[in-house]
């Protein structure tokens, strides 16, 4: 292997996570690179302002995304954007990324963190008003709707739990679902149905957003009748399920059911130096500051197994 492409460690996503640990590592002075099919800040790039990072009052994401770039290429991590990994082989002690059309790279560890995206509806006008009252995040956004009549699609848990917890904001949430009942807990219903704030329109979708500069309204079509009809609203809310970034990992490390990546407390993976931080890890809050603490873990476990592996290999050079 040719030492100019072996790292100790490679990260696989330059989103908050990897970005974290890529901070970590290359600070405590591991060769360290991270590498990304798009551009460098994951999710947060998508994100107009982030209003709840801890010690930054707001900011948007794109700015958020430059400060821990350029944080972690201060202490000399090597980033990579716009390139996407064709092949893996994380068994051995050295580990191999192959990119399309580029070099391997190798590694002593490998930290997966790619993220995930949510499910959208995939009708007009959803792409253009993402952030302009289109959300799928209620923690990040329901205080920017505050006194306003919003929607919440979606029939689950998270549909009807986020409806409850936005009613702290709104003045008015209208479910939409495509079903005449819930996919979720009887007492997550009940707690929907007893709040005065929240109403129901059932068994019907979306199927069309409008709006200029924001969402101002959309098509609702009764799956029933089969009759569309507008419907002024200021925000949208969207909870119909996630969707982990790891397909290119199957076979290669242990998911769950939903393809998120099964990791340990200290985010380590079924695969000897291999760990996992972030929206992709199998777990319940999906924020940028629980992908940077999880980042952070994963680096300084990653850190630890570096140390022991040099000593190791110190021990049998001198056997
Ligand atoms: C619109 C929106 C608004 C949000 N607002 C907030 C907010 O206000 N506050 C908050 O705390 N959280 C917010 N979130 C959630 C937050 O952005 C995520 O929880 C966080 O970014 C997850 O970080 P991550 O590093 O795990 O993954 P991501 O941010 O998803 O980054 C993963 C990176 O991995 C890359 N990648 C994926 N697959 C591969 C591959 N095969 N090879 C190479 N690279 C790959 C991707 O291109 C991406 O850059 C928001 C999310 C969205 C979508």
């Amino acid at each position: 292997m040719n030492a100019v492409n072996h790292y100790d460690a490679i990260i696989v996503g330059a989103g908050p996570a990897g970005l974290t640990a890529g901070i970590y590592l290359s600070r405590a002075r591991f060769r360290t690179l991270i590498i990304d099919e798009g551009v460098a800040g994951g999710q947060m790039v998508l994100t107009h302002e982030i209003a709840n990072y801890p010690g930054v009052e707001s900011i948007s994401g794109y700015q958020l995304s430059n400060i821990m770039k350029k944080q972690a290429k201060s202490f000399g991590c090597d980033i990579k954007t716009n390139v996407s990994v064709s092949g893996f082989d994380l068994t051995g002690e050295v580990k191999e990324v192959v990119l399309k059309d580029g070099p391997v790279f190798s590694a002593n560890a490998i930290i997966l963190t790619p993220g995930g995206r949510s499910r959208t509806l995939g009708v007009t006008g959803e792409d253009n008003l993402k952030g302009r009252g289109i959300s799928y995040c209620a923690t990040c956004d329901g205080d920017f709707f505050t006194d306003k009549e919003i929607i919440v699609v979606g029939g689950g848990n998270s549909a009807l739990e986020e409806a409850v917890s936005l009613t702290k904001y709104a003045s008015k949430v209208t479910i939409i679902h495509q079903f005449d009942h819930f996919q979720a807990f009887e007492h997550a219903v009940e707690e929907a149905k007893s709040n005065n704030k929240i109403h129901f329109i059932m068994e019907t979708t979306i199927t069309a957003f409008y709006g200029t500069e924001k969402l101002e309204s959309v098509d609702i079509k009764n799956l029933v009748s089969g009759e569309i009809r507008n419907f002024k609203t200021d925000g949208a809310f969207i909870f119909i399920g996630y969707v982990p970034n790891t397909e290119f990992l199957k076979g290669k490390i242990e998911l769950n059911k939903w393809g998120e990546i099964m990791v340990k407390s200290d985010m380590s993976t079924n695969i000897e130096g291999v760990y996992a931080a972030g929206d992709s890890t199998a777990k319940r809050f999906r924020q940028i500051t629980t992908a940077v603490g999880d980042g952070t873990i994963a680096a300084l476990a990653t850190s630890g197994y570096l140390n022991e592996l040099k000593i190791k290999q110190k021990q049998n050079s001198l056997a």
